[in-house]
């Protein structure tokens, strides 16, 4: 079946799974947003009976570092392709022994260390707070856990994900203040990627692929940096043919319309601005995510 020009579910790859989803084919098209353009154009291919929109985060070519990717127009592009559903992966190093390197975490919760990026929508003439205890759709992880028994390798179906802003790793001390705190996982790009997928009202989960254990954990001394590097991309390979796996697996559960989700209403009591007072101008720009809020039941703006 020739693939549409909008999707059910998006996809976005980190790295490694980004290449690797590009290599499989499709229709790339091209999406302009208010947020400028994204990270690349997405490319629209049908898997396993499903319409799905894949987006590789760092660009062509591993291009754009974690502070520089263009979040807002990464799910700003994914929801006007009429994407409902995002599947994130992204490697992270691990700060749990039982957490092994090519394993696979479908990640509950996050702490967010990242300062230097645009994270909402909502930054100009107009209020909204979002409720994001659960950072991490709880129907789609219920969904990939239930994709998992059909895959084989060991998946961990909860974990904190810390988000760091980088670009370089931790230092010891943080790296120990992080197990502290109660991380499972540290990676640089899942924030501000599921706030803006909950104020664009798409169900959003993350599958982390810890490639590496991080600085924490001492290193064999009789092994070198020359050792290391191989090991961590043999790591990251495993992990990625892992995660597309379990990605195709999903799909196959999700066949037909998308999962009514509580996700998809999430603006319903988030924007506190007095709506008579919001500019014509932010209404136009926002109108894909509010304008169902604006106006009465009759049609008519508020
Ligand atoms: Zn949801």
């Amino acid at each position: 079946m020739a693939p549409s020009k909008t999707a059910r579910v998006g996809i976005i790859g980190g790295t490694g799974l980004g290449d690797a989803l590009v290599a499989l084919g499709g229709e790339a098209v091209h999406v302009e947003t208010p947020f400028g353009s994204p990270s690349a154009p997405p490319i629209i291919a049908h898997w396993e009976g499903v319409d799905v929109a894949y987006l590789s985060r760092h660009g062509a070519g591993h291009r754009l570092n974690p502070s520089n990717i263009p979040y807002r127009a990464n799910i700003w592009a994914l929801k006007q392709l009429g994407v409902s559903e995002i599947i994130a992966s992204g490697a992270t190093g691990s700060l749990r022994e039982d957490i092994e390197p090519g394993h696979l975490v479908l990640c509950d919760q996050v702490i967010d260390k990242t300062f230097r990026r645009a994270s909402t929508f909502f930054d100009e003439g107009i209020v909204a707070h979002m409720e994001f205890a659960d950072p991490f759709c709880p129907n789609l992880r219920t969904l990939l856990t239930a994709a998992g028994k059909r895959v084989s390798t060991t998946i961990h179906h909860a974990g904190t994900y810390v988000c760091m802003e980088g670009p370089q790793f931790s230092s010891r001390a943080e790296s120990n203040m992080h197990r502290q705190w109660g991380g499972d996982l540290i990676g640089m790009t899942c924030m501000p990627e599921a706030k803006l997928a909950r104020e664009a009202e798409l169900c959003y989960a993350l599958i982390a692929l810890p490639t590496d254990y991080d600085c924490w954990r001492p290193v064999d001394p009789s092994r070198g940096p020359d050792d290391l590097l191989p090991e961590i991309l043999a790591n990251l390979r495993r992990a990625t043919d892992n995660a597309i796996a379990l990605i195709r697996e999903a799909l196959k559960l999700m066949k037909g319309p998308p999962t009514p989700c509580k996700c998809h209403d999430a603006l319903k009591l988030a924007i506190w601005s007095d709506k008579k007072h919001i500019d014509p101008q932010v209404r136009k720009r926002l109108d894909p995510l509010i304008g169902r809020y604006l106006t009465d039941n009759d049609g008519t703006m508020m």
